[in-house]
C-alpha cells in the first residue's frame, strides 16, 4: 500500500476520542470535544514548525520484523528508540504523521527538572525509594535536552508563587529538593525580578539544571540520531492494530505488517488507532499557546508560576514572548488576545505588542500528575501523562521502558492501578472547572482587559 500523505499541516489531531465504547461514553466525550476555534488552533501549527518549515521527507521502508517497535517519534519515542538502538537492539519507530507532529512539537520548550504538583515528600509517599532516582532522572534528561539541538543559552526555570509565601517554607522546599538530588534554590522577590524580569511574585523556586528549548528542533534532532544509529523512522505510518503473535507481537500498518519482539507504545495525548490507550488512560486538556511582538529586555528565566490557571512566559532568542492559558469553551482570539495581554500588562508593566500567533496542543493529565504504565505482558508497554512537564519527562520514560522491556526494572516505577475513571473525561472536566474558577478569581483583582485591535 501507498505511505498516507501527512503531515503536521494537515492532521495534527487524533484520530480517537478520549472515550470511545459505550453510548454513555460516546454522550461524555462528544461534549467534551473541542469548539471550531479551538480545533484551528490545535491544527495550526506551532511557532517552531512554523520558523522551521516542514522537513524534509526521508522515504524509509517498512522492516519486516525488529527487536523493537516504538509507536510515536515525539521526544519520548525517539529517546526509546535510541536506547533501544544503544542495547544493540534493531529498532523501528512508527509514526502516523511526522517527527514531533504530537506534544512535542507543539510546547513552549520549558525544561523542567521536577514533577507537578508534587512536593519531595509526596514524591517519597507515592513512589518510595524511587522518588530520588527517578527525579534525578528527570535532572539528567533535561540536562541532555538543554545541550542538544534547540537548545538556548538560557540556563534555569523558576517557578514563582503567586499570593502570600512564608519564606521559611520555600527555603525548606528548596532543602527538600536538594536533598533528592534536584539543583533548586529559594528565591525572594529580589532574586526572582533580577531572574524573571518581573516583581510581582514574593517568592519562589529556582531550578538551576532547568532551561528552555526549541523542542521542535529537539525532536528532529533525536530523529537525527536515531537514523544514524541504524534505526528505521517510518513517518505517515500509523500503527492500525497490535495482537500477540508467537513471541512478539504483529503490527498492521497502511504499508505492510511489522514484526516486533517488543513494543513500547507512545502515542502520549496523540495516541490515535493502535495506540489510542495511551490517550484513553489520562485526560486531555488543550492548552492555548501564543507569541506577542516586541523586545523583552533582558535574558529573563522561564517561568510557570503555582496556580491551577497556570501562568508561564518565556523569551524566544529573537525576543518574542511565548505565553498561553488553558482553553476553556469559547475563549476565540480576541479574547486570547486580551486576557494575556492584561497578564503582561500586569507582570511586566508594559503594553504588549501584537499577538503573532496562536496554536493549541493537549495536555495529558492524570490524576496524582506522574505517568501512567500500562504493561499487558512483559513485551507490551504504554505510558502517558506529562501534566504539562513532559519533555525531560519523556524523554526518561522512554529509556526506562525499553530498560524495562529488555529485563530491567527501569526503576521499578509502579505500573497504574486499573482505574474506574479511564477513559472518562471527568478528570479533564474537573481540571477545566478548577481553572475557570482560579481564572475569575486571578482575574478579579486586575484592571479590565483592553481588547487590542492591532491583530485580527
Ligand atoms: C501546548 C503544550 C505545551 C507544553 N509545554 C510543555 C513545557 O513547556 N515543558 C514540558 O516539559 N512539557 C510541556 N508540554 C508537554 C510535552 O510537550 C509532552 O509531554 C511531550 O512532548 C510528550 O512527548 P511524547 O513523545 O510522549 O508524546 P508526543 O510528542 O505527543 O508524541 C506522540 C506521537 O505518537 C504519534 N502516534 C500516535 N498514535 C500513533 C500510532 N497509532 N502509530 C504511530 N504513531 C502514533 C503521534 O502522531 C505523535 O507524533 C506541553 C504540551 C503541550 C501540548
Amino acid at each position: 500500500m501507498p505511505a498516507r500523505s501527512a503531515c503536521w499541516r494537515c492532521v495534527p489531531r487524533p484520530s480517537s476520542s478520549p472515550c470511545s465504547g459505550s453510548p454513555w461514553r460516546r454522550r461524555w466525550s462528544t461534549r467534551a470535544m473541542p469548539d471550531d476555534g479551538l480545533k484551528q488552533w490545535l491544527a495550526a501549527p506551532s511557532v517552531w514548525q512554523l520558523d522551521a518549515g516542514e522537513a524534509p521527507r526521508q522515504d524509509t521502508p517498512l522492516p519486516r520484523r525488529v527487536d523493537l517497535a516504538v509507536l510515536g517519534a515525539g521526544l519520548g519515542g525517539l529517546s526509546a528508540a535510541l536506547h533501544g538502538l544503544e542495547a544493540g537492539c534493531s529498532v523501528c519507530v512508527l509514526e502516523a504523521q511526522r517527527v514531533g507532529a504530537g506534544a512535542s512539537g507543539r510546547n513552549s520548550g520549558f525544561v523542567v527538572p521536577a514533577p507537578s504538583r508534587q512536593t519531595p515528600a509526596s514524591l517519597e509517599r507515592l513512589l518510595g525509594e524511587a522518588a530520588g532516582p527517578f527525579v534525578r532522572g528527570l535532572q539528567e534528561a533535561g540536562t541532555r535536552l538543554l545541550q542538544g539541538p534547540g537548545a538556548s543559552a538560557v540556563q534555569g526555570w523558576a517557578q514563582p508563587w503567586d499570593g502570600e509565601v512564608d519564606p521559611a517554607a520555600v527555603v525548606r522546599l528548596a532543602d527538600d529538593w536538594r536533598r533528592l538530588g534536584v539543583e533548586a534554590r529559594a528565591a525572594d522577590r529580589d532574586a526572582l525580578q533580577a531572574r524573571i524580569g518581573t516583581d510581582r511574585y514574593a517568592g519562589g523556586l529556582c531550578f538551576e539544571r532547568g532551561g528552555q528549548i526549541d523542542p521542535y528542533a529537539a525532536a528532529q534532532g533525536l530523529a537525527e540520531r536515531v537514523r544514524q544509529a541504524g534505526g528505521s523512522l517510518v513517518e505517515g505510518c500509523p500503527a492500525l492494530t497490535l495482537r500477540p503473535r508467537g513471541e512478539g507481537y504483529l503490527i498492521r500498518t497502511p504499508q505492510g505488517d511489522l514484526l516486533a519482539d517488543r513494543v513500547l507504545v507512545a502515542g502520549n495525548a496523540y495516541g490515535r488507532e493502535a495506540s489510542a490507550t495511551t490517550r484513553r488512560a489520562i485526560s486531555p486538556l488543550a492548552l492555548v499557546l501564543a507569541t506577542f511582538a516586541g523586545d523583552v529586555p533582558g535574558e529573563p528565566l522561564p517561568f510557570s508560576d503555582n496556580r491551577k490557571d497556570i501562568w508561564f512566559f518565556r523569551r524566544l532568542a529573537d525576543g518574542r514572548l511565548l505565553t498561553g492559558c488553558f482553553a476553556l469553551p469559547g475563549l476565540d482570539r480576541r479574547q486570547c488576545e486580551a486576557l494575556l495581554g492584561q497578564r503582561i500588562r500586569h507582570l511586566y508593566g508594559v503594553e504588549p505588542g501584537p499577538l503573532q500567533h496562536v496554536w493549541a496542543g493537549w495536555v495529558g493529565l492524570t490524576l496524582n500528575a506522574l505517568p501512567r504504565i500500562e504493561s499487558r505482558d512483559a513485551r507490551l508497554l504504554h505510558w502517558s501523562g506529562c501534566n504539562g512537564r513532559g519533555l525531560a519527562l519523556s524523554s526518561l520514560m522512554g529509556r526506562l521502558l525499553v530498560e524495562r522491556l529488555l529485563g530491567g526494572d527501569g526503576l521499578g516505577l509502579p505500573p497504574a492501578a486499573p482505574s474506574p475513571w479511564q477513559g472518562m473525561p471527568l478528570l479533564g472536566w474537573l481540571g477545566r472547572l478548577a481553572i475557570a474558577l482560579d481564572r475569575r478569581q486571578r482575574h478579579r483583582g486586575l484592571p479590565a482587559p483592553v481588547v487590542s485591535l492591532s491583530a485580527s
